[in-house]
């Protein structure tokens, strides 16, 4: 299926592409202290092991803004600064090397305070993300639509788009993030109406990991699917890394990006011969680790088992006690329940390269 991608402009954080085309990238942010700046970077680490392009630190005080120059130092994925409330920490931020930074103009302190942000970025052609968040709508919009609704958002986000524009600054991006899916949606819709700047997408506070997945799937899903998105962030109240599985599931479920396994796996039912259910989780931990873009079927019966297993790169169909193990649409071998697991990881390994165990 092609995507007809609503046309924006493009930007860069440090050498990743957003809007214009480019292909929609993955972002996350670190829970770490940022004033702890090596268990910050090993975070980083970690969470571009699992997928993460670019990554955004909160730079709270002034020795975050401190650890913040030792965090760009370490780490190879851009680095955005995530400034509320204090002007100056932007601009330390970015004198400390940042590739991008995000602020909410309406709390930053006023036009001055919001103008000597632009002019720095401006000087060094660092992009500002300007990010309307539903809980922080200015108290006149609030007044005038009586809620954060998606118009007081947009009239929000389009006031922050002009005092940027009328200093003479185009490198940015926006967001409007609402912890309510339809919010949301409606938001970045009716923005895109009015403009062609970059959206970085988001269902901001959705919640665990489960609620989260389905809220963020819901929302992102459904801007990427028409269009609408260039870059996003699934905010899950759970480790960055785990914001990066769900992320890019998403990516793959609407192939818009590929990478990692796509597990296909049945339901279970009363066909089912073999105990399918802990093979399937134990195989979804192992693999979640796979970069290579991999389909795999694990399956419980002959019924629609063969079929979706064929359809895999590798997939099993389970039988009495046993499973079938086919490769690229080939039957390979049949293989005793208790080692299906193990041969499919083998198989996995094998067919990628990558050490899963
Ligand atoms: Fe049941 Fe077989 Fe379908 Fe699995 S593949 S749900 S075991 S019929």
């Amino acid at each position: 299926m092609e995507y007809k991608r609503r046309v924006s402009r493009q930007i860069h954080v440090g050498d990743v592409p957003i809007g214009g085309g480019a292909p929609v990238c993955v972002q996350s942010m670190t829970n770490t202290d940022t004033r702890d700046w090596r268990s910050t970077v090993e975070q980083i680490k970690r969470v571009e092991e699992a997928g993460c392009e670019i990554i955004r630190v909160a730079v709270l005080d002034e020795q975050a803004a401190e650890a913040f120059a030792m965090i760009k130092k370490s780490i190879r994925i851009p680095l955005i600064a995530d400034i509320h409330f204090d002007y100056r920490l932007a601009i330390r931020a970015m004198l400390s090397g940042a590739d991008a930074i995000r602020i909410n103009p309406g709390n930053i302190g006023g036009p001055e305070k919001v103008k000597k942000v632009i002019d720095l970025a401006k000087e060094r052609k660092i992009p500002v993300r300007i990010g309307v968040n539903s809980g922080s709508v200015e108290k006149d919009l609030l007044a005038k639509y009586g809620h954060p609704t998606p118009e007081a958002m947009v009239e929000s986000a389009l006031r922050h788009i002009r005092f940027f524009e009328d200093n003479d600054f185009g490198l940015i991006k926006i967001s409007l993030k609402s912890s309510d899916v339809i919010t949301t949606i409606q938001s970045y819709r009716l923005l895109a109406t009015k403009t062609d700047y970059p959206f970085h997408l988001g269902v901001t506070e959705a919640g665990t990991v489960v609620s989260g997945a389905i809220k963020s799937a819901l929302g992102v899903g459904f801007l990427l699917l028409e269009g609408i998105g260039d870059t996003l962030r699934v905010s899950l109240t759970a480790a960055p890394e785990e914001e990066m599985f769900v992320a890019w599931s998403i990516l793959r479920a609407l192939k818009l990006r590929q990478r990692g396994v796509e597990l296909v796996s049945c339901p279970t039912c009363g066909r089912t011969e073999i105990d399918l259910i802990p093979i399937v989780e134990k195989a979804e931990a192992l693999l979640k680790h796979v970069k290579t873009p991999l389909k795999v079927a694990i399956m419980g019966c002959v019924v629609n088992g063969p079929g979706e297993a064929r359809e895999a790169d590798v997939g099993i169909a389970g039988g009495r006690e046993s499973g079938i193990l086919f490769k690229k649409g080939k039957r390979v071998a049949r293989v005793p329940e208790k080692e299906l697991l193990d041969r499919l990881i083998s198989e996995i390994e094998q067919m990628t390269g990558e050490k899963i165990r």
